[in-house]
Order: C-alpha cells, then sequence, then structure tokens
C-alpha cells in the first residue's frame, strides 16, 4: 500500500506527553475486516486523497489492522464524572492512530473507536457494534452540516468478529477525526494526580494547541476557564436550537475543544417536552434536554477545580475567583439562548416581551405536544404537513403577537425569513429513519443509510428528497428509548 500519495502528515505531539497520561498500545487486528461507509467529503477536507486505493486496502487501513506510516498509536488516560460520580477512565476501545496536519496546518486526531483492549478496558472487550458506530456517523455529520461544532467521521468498517451484549451484534471500528480528544476528564485524571507540573504541561499543552491567543495571558488558567465557559454556552444553545438531547454528558464527554463528542444513547426530540429523555440509563432525566445548560455548568465548575492549583497560589483566592467566573455561566447563557430563539423567529432587534413570546410558544407546543422542528417550518411557511394543530385559536392568538412583533424588525419579510432559515432545519436525523436505516444495515443493505446520510447534508435547503424525512415518527410508536451499546 502507497500510503504516502493518500497525503497523511503525522506529527504526534500528544505521544511525547509524560508516561501518565498515555499508553503506547496498538489496536488489535481484526479477523476480516470490510468498509462500510467511508467519508470521501471530509477526507478531501482533511486533504487525504484516497481515490487510488483498493477497498480491501482501505479495509485493512480503518480497522487498524494495517497502520500507515506515520502513525504512532496510543491510549490516552482520563478520568470523569459519570452521572455524578467520580471514576478513572481513559481509552478502553478507542486508539489514537496519530495527529494529521492539513494542508491548512489544522491538526485532528485519528482515532479509531471499537478497536480492542487496551490497559484502560477495566472488564470491557474494547470493542464496539456496528449499530452504535454508523449511529455515531450518522448523527456527527449531521451536526456538522446543521453548523454545530462536533466530532466528525471517516469511516465504519465492519471487522467480521461477533461483539457479546444483550446480543449477538456484528462488531465495527469507527474512524473519528477530531480537533482533539482533550477532555474536561483529562484534566481531571491530572488534577488528582497532585502533581502541578503535570499539570501545567497539560495546560501549555491544550493552550498551544487550541487557544495560543492566551498565550501570553497573565492568568492563563483563568482565561482557559473562560474561554471554554463560552465555547460550551455556545455549544449548548446550539444543541437547545435543534433539539438535540447527548444524553451522557459526563465530564469525560465534553471536550476541551467545544465539540460535540461522544454520540452514544443521544437523539433528537420530536415533540416538544423540556424533560425529553431517551438513555435507557438516565432514570432520573439528569441529561434530559433541558437540564443540559446546567449540567454544562456544573461540569465546567469540575473543570474549574482542576485548575484551582494554577489560578492563585493562596488556595482560598483561587476558589473565590473560579466561582465568579463560573458564576457568569448563568447570565450568558441566558442571553446567548434568548438571541438564538430570536434568530429561530425571525427577530431583529430587541423587545422588552420577547422573553414572554418565546416562552408562551414554547409552553403552547408542550401542551399541544408539538413538534419541535415542524413548528418553525411551519413559521416559516416550509411546512410540508398543514398539520391541523397549528389551526388552534391559542397557536392563532400567539402567531398575530409574532407578527406584531416581526413588524418591530423595521425590515422585509425576506430579511426575517432568510434569517428563521439559516437556524431552523427542514431536517434532523429523525429517530424512527435512525433505527430504519440502522435496521437495513445490520442486513446489509447500506443504500437508506447513504441516502439518509445524504438528505442530512443539506437540513436548511427544502428538496424533493427532504420531504420524506421531515415527519416526526407515528404517534403510534412506543417511546423511543437509546442505549449505549457499549
Ligand atoms: P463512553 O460511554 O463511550 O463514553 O465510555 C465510557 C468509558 O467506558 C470510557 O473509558 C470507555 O473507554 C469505556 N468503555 C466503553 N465501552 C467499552 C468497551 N466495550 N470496552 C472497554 N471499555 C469501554
Ligand atoms: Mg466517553
Amino acid at each position: 500500500m502507497l500510503f504516502n500519495e493518500v497525503g497523511w502528515n503525522f506529527d504526534n505531539t500528544y505521544s511525547k506527553l509524560p508516561d501518565s497520561f498515555i499508553s503506547k498500545t496498538s489496536p488489535i487486528p481484526v479477523k476480516s475486516p470490510e468498509l462500510t461507509i467511508f467519508n470521501y467529503n471530509l477526507a478531501e477536507e482533511l486533504g487525504l486523497n484516497f481515490s487510488s486505493i483498493k477497498k480491501d486496502d482501505l479495509s485493512k487501513l480503518f480497522s487498524g489492522n494495517s497502520l500507515p506510516e506515520g502513525s504512532k498509536s496510543i491510549a490516552q488516560a482520563y478520568a470523569g464524572h459519570q452521572f455524578g460520580h467520580f471514576t478513572m477512565l481513559g481509552d478502553g476501545r478507542a486508539v489514537l492512530m496519530g495527529e494529521h496536519v492539513s494542508k491548512n496546518n489544522e491538526r485532528f486526531d485519528i482515532q479509531f473507536k471499537g478497536s480492542g483492549q487496551t490497559p484502560f478496558s477495566r472488564n470491557g472487550d474494547g470493542r464496539a457494534a456496528l449499530g452504535p458506530m454508523l449511529r455515531e456517523y450518522i448523527i456527527s455529520e449531521a451536526m456538522h452540516s446543521l453548523n454545530i461544532p462536533t466530532t466528525r467521521s471517516l469511516a465504519v468498517v465492519k471487522t467480521g468478529e461477533d461483539v457479546i451484549r444483550e446480543n449477538i451484534l456484528q462488531g465495527a471500528i469507527l474512524t473519528r477525526v477530531a480537533s482533539s480528544h482533550l477532555r474536561v476528564g483529562t484534566f481531571q485524571y491530572v488534577a488528582m494526580r497532585n502533581n502541578e507540573n503535570e499539570l501545567r504541561t497539560l495546560i501549555d499543552y491544550t493552550i498551544n494547541r487550541h487557544y495560543p491567543n492566551i498565550k501570553k495571558s497573565k492568568n492563563q488558567a483563568i482565561d482557559l476557564l473562560k474561554v471554554l465557559i463560552e465555547l460550551q454556552i455556545d455549544l449548548v444553545v446550539n444543541w437547545m436550537r435543534v433539539g438535540f438531547i447527548h444524553g451522557v454528558m459526563n465530564t469525560d464527554n465534553m471536550s476541551i475543544s467545544g465539540e460535540t463528542i461522544d454520540y452514544g444513547p443521544c437523539a433528537f426530540m420530536d415533540a416538544y417536552d423540556p424533560q425529553t429523555v431517551f438513555s435507557s440509563i438516565d432514570e432520573l432525566g439528569r441529561y434530559a434536554y433541558f437540564n443540559q445548560p446546567s449540567i454544562t455548568k456544573w461540569n465546567l465548575a469540575r473543570f474549574a477545580e482542576c485548575l484551582i492549583p494554577l489560578i492563585d497560589p493562596k488556595k482560598e483566592k483561587a476558589i473565590e475567583i473560579a466561582t465568579k467566573v463560573i458564576n457568569s455561566f448563568d447570565k450568558s447563557y441566558e442571553t446567548k439562548w434568548i438571541n438564538m430563539m430570536r434568530d429561530k423567529l425571525g427577530l431583529f432587534g430587541q423587545d422588552q416581551k420577547d422573553q414572554i413570546l418565546i416562552i408562551d410558544l414554547l409552553t403552547w407546543m408542550h401542551k399541544n405536544k408539538a413538534d419541535y422542528t415542524n413548528t418553525f417550518c411551519f413559521l416559516m411557511d416550509e411546512n410540508f404537513q398543514h398539520s391541523k394543530i397549528y389551526n388552534d385559536e391559542n397557536f392563532l392568538i400567539w402567531k398575530e403577537r409574532w407578527k406584531e412583533r416581526l413588524k418591530l424588525n423595521n425590515n422585509t419579510p425576506e430579511k426575517y425569513l432568510s434569517l428563521m432559515k439559516s437556524v431552523n432545519p427542514l431536517v434532523i436525523p429523525r429517530n424512527h429513519k435512525v433505527e430504519e436505516v440502522l435496521e437495513s444495515a445490520n442486513n446489509n443493505d447500506l443504500s437508506p443509510l447513504k441516502k439518509l446520510i445524504k438528505v442530512l447534508e443539506k437540513p436548511y435547503e427544502k428538496t424533493k428528497e427532504n420531504i420524506d424525512y421531515q415527519s416526526p415518527a407515528p404517534s403510534s410508536e412506543k417511546k423511543y428509548k437509546t442505549f449505549c451499546g457499549t
């Protein structure tokens, strides 16, 4: 195989960090790798050209059976609060193949997920099943097209081996691309080792890699905290915008780069209900739709705790400074959230009554079980369905208030419609559609999967193909549940 002509350009910096941060380990070869899906668009964005590589060789490469020259595979150590409980974790079923630097000098982690046991596997088999890996592929790529920061998916390869969960499943490996895999949990891992040098090393690494503009700052730790707070607020506001529920917002699943990471039991909300939870293991609704902002803040507070020794030599002073910064979360979130909702309604400027107008719409949607995505489509006149629900008297009264408010915009309907169209998707990965295509893929029919992926590439555009993907699941279907699939 000639991998040089592909354009790999590895520069593996994480593997040079102290031994305690990593474990040098390789993907465990699999029996008969077979490429299921490959993201040629993403490859091109990375400056990689696989057009002359045969499918067989792609299968070997993206199963980890044969690594390209320059790769230096490692598993990363981290810890994390899972559902509020602190645990030592680490890449138990993932291996970083290397850091690829693109022609624009952007650095990407290329990681295999499901690549076999590592020293961090605890009792796990290090493997992943086809369904969850394709699910991550579909949803992460959909998030990217929705203009939401996210890790990306380059390939899924079937391993030809069984994975034993509740049932026997087909094994698979996902190749994930991320601007890094630094997590809040990485900081927690280093902080709990009580070694200030290591903590300094991690902060320096993070700032060099992601935030070089705070290199010269007087208090790097506090500035890093401030940057991450704003990035995570932007991220969770985006999730709220499209009705995305991450499902497992443990601190190890919160990225320091501000990307959505670790697609497990995540799903999109159909009917608007702030308490929506899909994950079967989230019995108390800790990660429900409307809890996502407060959990983000909670996770950021855990991040702040790790930085305490570097914020101020006096612990109490450091805690006081960090607490103040963490408490800036609420105001900033509120402002960004209301501005996002204004955009969804095409409202320019600010009016005192905006908040109540927005809350009244959400309350109406909740009471009437209106579909979150399609309600905004209806307001943009993009609703294919003309659901009877929108003849409801209370909705019509609300709509009149909205129309009055639009007059304050002082500009043309084209302007507000184009604002609305830029933030309100016409299509999202509907749960029943995702399940449908995964089932076909499990039975070796990949065409529904490929069609869905294609449709999700243009979520804001009205196309003939989109129409079939706009309906929520028929109400006869029982409550949708997702599983971690680990
Ligand atoms: P996740 O739920 O994917 O965020 O994973 C949480 C932790 O469990 C991470 O440390 C994973 O590496 C680990 N893990 C999940 N599934 C497996 C598995 N099948 N084998 C080993 N470790 C796993
Ligand atoms: Mg995780």
